[in-house]
């Protein structure tokens, strides 16, 4: 099966380092697991601008659009190096793929895309997709990695698209700000409405938050498609989830 993995920001970075190399490792023996069960992985990782911000050791996230790019040129070279690090210490490949949401609109751009993460499936290395933020205005201004995932998802008609960060899944309410909040382990998406989520805010490093990730689920999700938002921080996360294991939350359409 085909399986999309988005990976967030909060995750990639730590107070420490500017890379998570731990992190990193943790991901790539996964994955690498993962794909010698037959299955073939992309991942959508975020985290150029918060590691341009670490190695800069900004504390909080500059608004100006200019710096930003500047910052994630920078990050994404550590990032996606650390990446190549990783995979290269199991005999696997890295390869990097920088998207804009505008090449999604445009058909003949969109079958680009697919025919070239094919192309990086077949040769046997792993596709890392994050937005071309370096270049791209619109990309820092209106783009996020979770509709980024749900874009690449669709496109390549994965089966699976798991959304990594740093909560165990969707809460009924703000966990950070409430003791009482909830996990919700499934949700059928036509339900989102009447469950009253609370959808929260982005971190400080990244965009995002629950909202783009409900909207990246409402532009994949189909019949025999799932989603699942999870903690990427967990042990063997992705394992546990092929599994279907009662981790995070699985979103599904109505059954
Ligand atoms: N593309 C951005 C980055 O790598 C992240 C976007 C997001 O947080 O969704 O920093």
């Amino acid at each position: 099966m085909k399986i999309v993995i988005k990976i967030g920001s909060s995750l990639v970075t730590s107070e420490a380092e500017i890379v998570d190399k731990e992190f990193l490792k943790k991901i790539s023996v996964q994955v690498d697991k993962i794909r010698n069960l037959g299955h073939e992985v992309v991942l959508v990782s975020s985290g150029a601008i918060a590691c341009g911000m670490k190695a800069w050791k900004l504390t909080n996230r500059p608004e100006d659009v200019e710096k930003l790019q500047a910052l994630s040129a920078v990050g994404q070279i550590g990032l996606i190096n650390a990446y190549q690090d990783e995979f290269k210490s199991l005999g696997l490949f890295a390869a990097q793929v920088l998207l804009s949401h505008e090449d999604f609109k445009d058909t003949i751009r969109s079958k680009n895309i697919k025919e070239s993460i094919k192309n990086i499936l077949d040769l046997g290395a792993i596709p890392i997709v994050n937005e071309n933020d370096s270049v791209s205005t619109e990309e820092i201004e209106f783009g996020d990695n979770d509709q980024l995932s749900g874009n690449v998802a669709k496109l390549i008609r994965s089966e699976l698209l798991i959304i990594l960060t740093d909560q165990a899944g969707v809460y009924d309410k703000d966990p950070t700000s409430n003791e009482e909040a909830e996990l919700l382990t499934k949700i059928n998406l036509s339900d989102k409405d009447s469950l009253e989520i609370e959808l929260g805010d982005s971190g400080k490093y990244g965009r995002g938050g629950m909202k783009t990730k409900f909207l990246a689920a409402e532009n994949f999700l189909e019949k025999n498609n799932k989603i699942y938002i999870a903690n990427g921080r967990a042990d063997n996360i992705l394992m546990d989830i092929l599994l279907e294991k009662e981790v995070g939350t699985l979103i599904k359409l109505a059954e």
